[in-house]
């Protein structure tokens, strides 16, 4: 049994506007309690538990929020050494960095060490659910399964399938991408908190064939979730249709091979035609807007509130290593600037609803994670306001908890992530 004291934020819901104080419980002086399984059995006024549980452990963070650890929703496990490489975009920097790069996890020590630092990062960033492709090596995610297993942490992962358009380090045969997913999916879907996802790199990475064996595996193993990414950049979406011809946009190519659903995650969504946004909607398929990774590359600017308006669910990711950091901080600022551009001011209720229990819903897991409540499992992060001199300085003018949260996603980065606990154990 344990204790966390402090300030406690949590969503009961997506906020309407930045008005909205019904979309989330705000405690000042407030308890969370987990069991010893790291699953949260009380929420309230510290005053309220402290008799109660005056034989627990107790964790005091004083007047820091804590609130659920965050959740990216899509991001790639072989490309920490890909971060910051200069003067490309999508489709150069794949050849010219990333499939170089991705070969090197043919080797199974180089996918241990690379394993740790990046759940480590992550981590040390506060998010403490992750959903990651790998290399095309299924080690590479058998390594990161085992590192997110030790740390009894929310590991959604898949090995990519890639037939064509790639070095040969980086391809595997449609056949041998069967069995090989079949295997892990075997061993690591639903094994402790991991889960696996179906993830054809995307449509100029692989052939009809390998196409087909994706819709194979996702039939087979239909709680598995899918993810890949869609209309990223206009030169990718041009090779693509030219691969496809037979399909009417870069969407059908994934619909023809039936892996559209509430599980799937379309990694970008930028440059959406209006059939494709009416048929996301139709299939609860899943917008992931990656918003350093879409200015680091010059992709383009997400359209967060036409999407929304038009009812297409959306998640907020890193995309590291297109995206330029594993801090959600730094992750929901971008996100704010690419919306200014956009003429719309996405506020901070809605970015950390965004990045907490909206991404969980989108996964399906909301009752196990992305808000403090009971049963959901005690993934929870200490945020300190004031953890540089400039932000001490700001913090004296700050009124309300959602301007506080918004000086925290402008100027935040992984100091301020005081502490990291995952299912009640403490990481960081
Ligand atoms: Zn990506």
């Amino acid at each position: 049994m344990k204790i966390f004291k402090g300030r406690i934020f949590s969503f009961l819901r997506k906020p309407e506007d930045i008005n909205d104080t019904g979309s989330y419980i705000y405690l000042e002086k407030g308890a969370v309690v987990c069991d010893s399984n790291g699953v949260i059995i009380e929420i309230n006024d510290y005053s309220k538990l402290s008799q109660k549980y005056k034989n627990a452990e107790t964790e005091d963070f004083g007047s820091k929020i804590i609130c659920p650890g965050f959740i990216d929703s899509h991001n790639h496990f072989p490309q920490t050494q890909v971060i910051a490489s200069y003067g490309t975009k999508l489709l150069e920097w794949l050849n010219k960095y990333t499939f170089p790069n991705e070969s090197l996890f043919a080797d199974d020590k180089h996918c241990e060490r690379e394993s740790k630092m990046f759940l480590d990062l992550l981590n040390s960033n506060g998010v403490t659910t992750s959903v990651s492709f790998g290399s095309v090596h299924t080690s590479s995610v058998e390594y990161l399964f085992r590192e997110a297993q030790k740390r009894n942490m929310c590991l959604i992962a898949g090995n990519v399938l890639m037939d064509r358009n790639a070095p040969n380090t980086v391809l595997e045969k449609a056949d041998k991408s069967y069995s090989n997913s079949k295997e892990i999916i075997g061993r690591w879907h639903n094994v402790s908190r991991c889960k696996y996802a179906i993830t054809p790199r995307f449509a100029i990475t692989s052939t009809p064939e390998l196409m087909e064996v994706a819709q194979s595996l996702y039939t087979e193993n239909n709680s598995c979730y899918v993810q890949t990414h869609l209309s990223e950049n206009i030169d990718e979406i041009k090779a693509t249709l030219k691969l496809f011809p037979e399909c009417k946009d870069y969407l059908s190519i994934y619909d023809k091979y039936k892996l559209l659903s509430n599980k799937t995650l379309l990694a970008h969504s930028i440059h959406l035609e209006k059939n494709e946004t009416e048929r996301m909607k139709e299939t609860n398929s899943i917008a992931v807007h990656c918003p350093t990774s879409n200015l680091f590359l010059g992709s383009g600017l997400f359209r967060y509130k036409e999407l929304e308006e038009k009812g297409v669910r959306t998640a907020v990711a890193t995309d590291v290593g297109g995206g330029t950091s594993f801090s959600m901080f730094r992750t929901l600022d971008e996100a704010y600037k690419v919306q200014q551009l956009e003429n719309y001011s996405l506020n901070p209720l809605a970015t950390y609803f965004w990045s907490t229990l909206g991404n969980a819903e989108c996964l399906g897991l909301q009752n196990q994670i992305g808000s403090i409540k009971m049963g959901n499992y005690a993934d929870l992060i200490v945020l300190n306001s004031k953890s540089t001199s400039l932000m001490r300085h700001r913090m004296e003018k700050c009124k309300t908890i959602e301007e506080e949260l918004f000086i925290l996603q402008t100027l935040g980065d992984d100091r301020a992530i005081e502490a990291v606990f995952i299912a009640g154990k403490k990481m960081k």
